[in-house]
């Protein structure tokens, strides 16, 4: 048995038998990786708490050619402030279900680093609904090379009188360009985007967003991922 030793994130799990429970990691070094924790649903057990959404440590995992399990756990930070206030616990349970549907088994450094920051801000900031989901997914695009932020038409480089949102390209055109496929993207939703691009994670509970832009940013935000993906954001009520 080679035993190794990964930073990672639980991303999510199902129950089995009466004690254990099969858990999503995301690690630093190995991307997603499924893995079994025996007995942690015990009352007293040892790694009960490693084995919740949220949870970030360094786990030790023995691997066989047939199974991965956890035989120890060094907890850095648990985010158990997320799971006290509702809204933050649902945002953070979709931006967690974003890795869990985007990643895969290969090391992906900048994704693991977007999770934590995000969680970081939504767990220690006080920040306001759909900040930091907004912020997470526009760096996620960015990462994923669907950036799309512009200040001139993303197909012709005219001006932007009106702007469009071209859900089939991922871009954001002008209205001669605009075609079946294009939402309206309105000042307040536009001017949020631009300043979510803008700040840093640390800086986001400085923000004041108008107009309800930061929940249309989310709508076009979920709406372009499922285009970009093929797959649903959770929503977030
Ligand atoms: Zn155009």
């Amino acid at each position: 048995m080679a035993s190794i030793k990964v930073k990672a994130i639980v991303i999510g799990g199902t129950n089995v038998k009466e004690k254990d429970r099969q858990v999503r990691l995301f690690t630093l070094e190995n991307g997603k990786m499924q893995v079994s924790m025996k007995g942690v649903r015990g009352e007293k057990a040892k790694m009960k708490a490693a084995k919740e959404p949220f949870c970030f440590g360094e786990y030790i995992i023995e691997q066989t050619s047939t199974s991965n399990i956890v035989t120890g756990v060094d907890i850095i930070d648990n985010f158990f402030e997320i799971s006290k206030d509702i809204d933050k616990y649902y945002e953070a349970c979709a931006m967690l279900d974003v890795v869990d549907k985007v990643s895969t088994s290969q090391a992906n450094p900048q994704l693991f680093l977007q999770i934590l920051k995000a969680l970081k801000t939504i767990c220690y900031e006080n920040v306001k609904k759909y900040y930091c989901i907004d912020k997470f997914m526009l760096n996620i695009f960015a990462a994923m090379g669907y950036k799309f932020m512009t200040d001139v038409c993303s197909s012709c480089g005219g001006r932007l009188a009106k702007r469009f949102f071209n859900f089939e390209y991922g871009e954001i055109v002008c209205t001669a360009c605009k075609n079946d496929l294009c939402d309206e993207i309105s000042d307040a939703c536009y001017s949020a985007l631009r300043l979510f691009e803008n700040t840093t994670y640390e800086k986001l509970s400085t923000l004041h967003i108008g107009g309800m832009g930061e929940m249309q940013a989310y709508s076009l935000l979920a709406k372009n991922f499922n285009w970009r993906t093929g797959f649903k954001m959770i929503d977030i009520p």
